[in-house]
């Protein structure tokens, strides 16, 4: 065979998927890959079902339909009190890992530099370099997270096109402040570039934070390519639904690589995402505060485990130091013997790291049942003899 693409074929198959294979294999509870063990609401799946039905189940316009460009555009309102067009601002996409893609595809220039903040989601890094880019990694660090504000400024130049900013932020759970995001939006102004916001996570959220798009900050409307996910607002991560929120000429940039990924996204699913932007305040406050006491579940028994439980501000994530168990591996070793031996998959941080070198940190996911995630503490809890 000839040589496949030399970026791509350098790249494993994700650790999403390797964990979760793992994870059926020995029977273990799967707390790796990211995805709710139940289905949101029922209403919004009633919607998809009858959608598809009454149909037509026919190509959708390309920028999506306007019910949901409409609805993404006044969740905008709602939320962050910002006026977007629904008709020159807002694109559909088929989940947010296309929305990423289109706009890498549709801004960056062959040798153009992308600012990115370790560790990262790990769509990130493949597409940004098949797309011809050049990455300039800074690296937020446990159990802290703090913004690397030195090596952010020397990571910027006149050849940065743009900023990846992931907030909050998985697998860190880091939701970033009002304070950290002036700092960015200062550096975006001074190199003239652009940041794609992945905030797919924006309505999990914890402890009374506001979640605070970088987009809301003066200067910032023309310079953000928002992007959100309905798998992950009303946990369908399945359905792989997302919208771009940006200023015309930059969502025209990725529209023009949106038309030849997947051009559309299926309609039903489109109407039903449409209804549950709409839905009432309730469902979003409720959403968060269950998935916080979920996440205040998962760390108090992770932390009788004897892990070492660094704070989750937001998404669906917990990281841990697992070197207080006495364990003697890295983190793939871990989270392996994790999986096969205790019945209890979880992803290694380094896989969102470009070098392995941060080896010593396991990602639990808490959106499970209650049952679900004291049976996994049970199981960890025997397994290494802590509780
Ligand atoms: N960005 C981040 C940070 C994520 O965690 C995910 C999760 N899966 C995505 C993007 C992709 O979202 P989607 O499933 O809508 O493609
Ligand atoms: N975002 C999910 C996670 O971090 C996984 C998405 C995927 O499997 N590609 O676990």
């Amino acid at each position: 065979m000839k040589p496949a693409n030399s970026v791509l074929s350098s790249y494993g198959t994700t650790i999403f998927t390797v964990m979760s294979a793992l994870a059926v294999e020995h029977k273990a509870i799967n707390l790796g890959q990211g995805f709710p063990d139940t289905d949101g609401p029922k209403d919004i799946l009633e919607t998809a079902a009858r959608a598809s039905i009454e149909g037509p189940n026919q190509y959708p316009p390309m920028m999506g339909i306007p019910e949901l460009r409409q609805a993404v555009a006044r969740h905008n309102k709602r939320f962050y009190d910002l006026d977007i067009d629904w008709q020159s601002e807002v694109m559909v996409t088929s989940g947010a890992t296309e929305a990423l893609a289109a706009c890498l595809f549709g801004l960056i220039e062959p040798g153009d530099e992308a600012v990115l903040i370790e560790p990262l989601y790990d769509s990130y890094l493949p597409i940004l370099k098949r797309a011809g880019g050049v990455p300039k990694l800074v690296r937020i660090e446990p159990p802290n997270w703090e913004l690397p504000r030195e090596a952010l400024e020397a990571a910027f130049s006149e050849k940065t096109k743009l900023l990846m900013l992931n907030s909050p932020t998985n697998p860190a759970a880091k939701v970033y402040s009002m304070e950290e995001l002036q700092f960015l939006a200062g550096l975006l102004e001074k190199y003239d570039a652009y940041a794609i916001c992945d905030e797919v996570y924006e309505h999990l959220v914890f402890d009374g934070r506001p979640h605070i798009p970088l987009m809301t900050l003066p200067g910032m409307r023309e310079r953000c390519l928002r992007i959100g996910s309905a798998g992950k607002t009303f946990s369908l991560t399945g359905w792989k639904v997302g919208y771009v929120t940006a200023a015309p000429e930059l969502l025209t940039a990725a529209a023009k690589a949106h038309q030849f990924l997947t051009f559309t996204t299926p309609p039903n699913l489109q109407h039903a995402v449409a209804y549950g932007l709409n839905k009432e305040d309730a469902y979003f406050e409720d959403f968060a505060a269950s998935m916080e006491a979920k996440r205040t579940r998962l760390a108090q028994g992770l932390a009788e485990v004897g892990f070492d439980v660094m704070d989750s501000q937001g998404t669906y994530f917990i990281v841990t130091d697992f070197r207080p168990l006495g364990f003697n591996g890295n983190d793939v070793d871990f989270c392996t013997h994790l999986t096969t031996e205790a019945g209890v998959a979880a992803v290694p941080v380094s896989a969102f790291y470009q070098d392995a070198d941060v080896d010593h940190f396991a990602r639990f996911c808490f959106c499970k049942s209650d049952d679900v995630l004291d049976a996994a503490i049970d199981r960890m809890g025997k397994h290494f003899g802590g509780i």
